[in-house]
């Protein structure tokens, strides 16, 4: 069996997903490529997570043709596959529906910087997509124009979000920390009578984000 150890982490990553609360039913997906082969291990289209076996999950090549799995892979393979390609350092994918990212995606151009955490660790804005035809290349185009070489979240408008690291750990930190500062951003829209809530000063997140990633935390081999 090709990449046993992904295809494992990409169960895990997806009943986590679901345990809490950024998916529901069969919606979303996740992808883990293996570095060495550029092989990449994804999710079957359409099947509960609970119910969801090693066995599964989809073997893909970079182009998405399947390489092993007796499952059709997500129907957003497209979308995983050609981000991969563009972008080196994104070697992990989970693609959610989480509910208040999605508001956002009804609303505006990109979620404006409103907590300070995800701010420092995701980034200033977080772009909204053009519309992408779901399934279809053209999501994953929509997700590609939105992203730099430094991403690591867009949500894709009127349909949910999609985050980018090297692996489940990073990707899925990034999706609750943008569905918690979007959650925050519409309510603070609602209890300010819709009007802009306080915003973090955008001019400040570079130089907070240096400082925060040189000395947050305990240093280096003393964990
Ligand atoms: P799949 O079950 O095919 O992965 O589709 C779920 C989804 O979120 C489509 O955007
Ligand atoms: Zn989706």
């Amino acid at each position: 069996m090709l990449l046993e150890a992904q295809r494992r982490r990409v169960v895990e990553v997806g009943l986590e997903a679901l345990r809490r609360g950024i998916v529901h039913g069969t919606a979303g997906n996740f992808s883990e490529r293996e570095r060495e082969t550029g092989l990449i291990a994804i999710s079957p289209s359409g099947i509960p997570y609970p119910e969801t076996t090693i066995d599964d999950v989809v073997i893909v090549d970079a182009q998405g043709n399947v390489v092993e799995g007796k499952r059709r892979p997500s129907s957003e393979t497209p979308m995983h596959t050609m981000v991969m390609r563009q972008f080196d350092h994104v070697d992990a994918i989970v693609h959610t529906h989480s509910h208040f990212a999605t508001v956002v995606s009804t609303i505006r151009p990109y979620l404006p910087p409103i907590l300070t955490e995800t701010s420092l660790v995701v980034g200033a804005r977080i772009p909204v997509t053009r519309y992408g035809l779901t399934a279809m290349e053209d999501i994953g185009e929509s997700v590609v124009e939105a992203m730099t070489p430094a991403s690591r979240a867009v949500i894709m408008r009127n349909h949910g979000l999609i985050t980018f690291g090297q692996n489940f750990d990073q990707a899925l930190l990034y999706s609750m920390l943008v569905e918690e500062a979007a959650e925050v951003y519409v309510q603070g829209l609602a209890a300010n009578g819709g009007r802009e809530p306080n915003l973090v000063p955008e001019e400040l997140v570079d130089e907070m984000t240096v400082r925060f990633n040189t000395s947050y935390g305990q240093p280096a081999g003393e964990r």
